[in-house]
């Protein structure tokens, strides 16, 4: 096991001096990636399952073009979508249609259709969804999303299994989900869960592969089984990497049995986003205003915000911080807030920071997974710009648009 572990790079932090040129560069707030973690954390997912699973990267984590295409050259086995506009981004980076997966939820009819013309398999989660697609004509294979009754994750609002979510088909609906199948002539293609993003320990992962093979047994047609992603990672230094190892070890057993019981190889899947993206990217940002606060903790501001970065403020999530001005200046109780006007508009709270000074340049680490792809253009604010460190060169992959870019987006030029 302490091979994989090896294997795995900290969480990235570029030096001063790129991270000075990649601000130089956009004259404002960037996300800066480094192209080697990524590729890195690819190749330890696969090792990490005995090169047994396909990965299919979850798009949502950061669908920037680039950073796709990055994958894919490096051997990644396909994507999972949860939009149209995904969907039709990975076939344009060259994905065939049997290599993307489409997990939408609460879908139109006319956005089921939509993918299904393109031959793209959809990932059902709904009896309601399985009932209208089976009534359309020609949309013969699905996937089923189940929801295996537990959830786990980094915080409450990315547990996607369990008693109270919204997605997946419940087990005590199986028996109606099987009928609606037959009824249908649809034939099932995989079974599907997701219950959580951010977890570090393998129980309740593996109560829910537990429960999802009990079921997937019943369909000797299947072709696959997808635990879907939700891998943790490390939002500060001192923390230890996730052992996915021992993830694969708590299900090894479990699926030995499945594929005899079956008595045929069956496609395993997972589906990370963040695993793979997370930990690659920090947002970079000057402090511009330093302000007096409560408790002498004074408010650091920073030319960024929620509109950038969005997971402290909407999950209370939190991420280190690195003055990498002053990485020896005394360590300070800080605010990190940004310049949205917004109290919640924060990006660091009572953090422990480096002595900042106006100027400074912060790193806001593991930025990669649900930074860019969140943001918005909130107090018309433009998107950070993103660049990708390759080799020690910097490349922009993302230029932050200008006033008359976002206008010409809602026809007003
Ligand atoms: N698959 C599905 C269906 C998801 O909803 C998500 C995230 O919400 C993922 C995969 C990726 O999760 P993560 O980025 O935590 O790996």
């Amino acid at each position: 096991m302490g091979k994989y572990l090896d294997d795995l790079d900290e969480i990235f932090i570029p030096s001063l001096k790129i991270a000075e040129e990649a601000l130089n560069q956009a004259k404002g707030p960037v996300f800066l990636t480094n192209a080697q973690s990524i590729v890195k954390r690819l190749r330890f997912i696969k090792h990490s399952f005995q090169n047994q699973a396909r990965i299919f990267y979850a798009v949502k984590a950061n669908y920037n073009p680039h950073i796709i295409s990055l994958l894919k050259k490096e051997g990644i086995d396909g994507v999972d979508t949860v939009s149209p506009y995904e969907v039709d981004l990975a076939l344009k980076l060259g994905f065939s249609s049997k290599e993307i997966l489409f997990t939408g939820n609460n879908s139109s009819d006319s956005e089921m259709l939509f993918v299904a013309q393109k031959d793209v398999l959809l990932n059902i989660g709904s009896l309601s969804e399985l009932e209208r697609f089976g009534k359309m004509h020609g949309c013969k294979t699905v996937s089923l999303r189940l929801n295996p009754g537990v959830g786990m994750g980094e915080s409450s609002g990315v547990v996607t299994g369990g008693e109270g979510s919204k997605f997946g088909v419940r087990l005590d609906d199986f028996e109606k989900a099987k009928s609606l199948i037959k009824q249908h002539h649809l034939r099932l293609l995989g079974i599907h869960c997701h219950i959580g993003s951010g977890y570090y320990v393998t129980e309740v992962f593996q109560k829910a592969v537990e429960r999802i093979l009990k079921e997937a047994q019943q369909f000797e047609g299947i072709e696959f089984v997808d635990f879907g992603g939700g891998f943790g990672i490390r939002y500060e230094r001192k923390k230890q990497a996730i052992n996915l190892n021992s993830f694969w070890q708590s299900i090894e057993k479990t699926w030995e049995n499945f594929i005899k019981y079956l008595g045929k190889p069956i496609e395993m899947r997972f589906e990370p986003g963040k695993f793979l993206v997370g930990e690659s990217t920090c947002l970079l940002v000057r402090v511009t205003t330093i302000s007096p606060g409560k408790n002498n903790i004074p408010f650091i501001g920073v030319e960024s915000g929620f509109n950038h970065l969005i997971r402290p403020s909407f999950y209370g999530s939190y991420h280190e911080i690195a003055n990498l001005s002053n990485p020896k200046g005394v360590i300070k109780k800080v605010n990190v807030v940004g310049n949205i006007c917004e109290s919640s508009d924060y990006l660091g709270k009572e953090v422990s920071l480096n002595e900042p000074r106006e100027g400074d340049v912060l790193a806001i680490l593991s930025s990669g997974a649900y930074g860019a792809s969140m943001s918005s253009l909130y107090n018309l604010r433009p998107y950070a710009s993103e660049f990708l460190l390759e080799n020690d060169q910097l490349t922009c992959i993302r230029k932050s648009p200008s006033l008359e870019e976002i206008l010409k987006g809602v026809g007003f030029e």
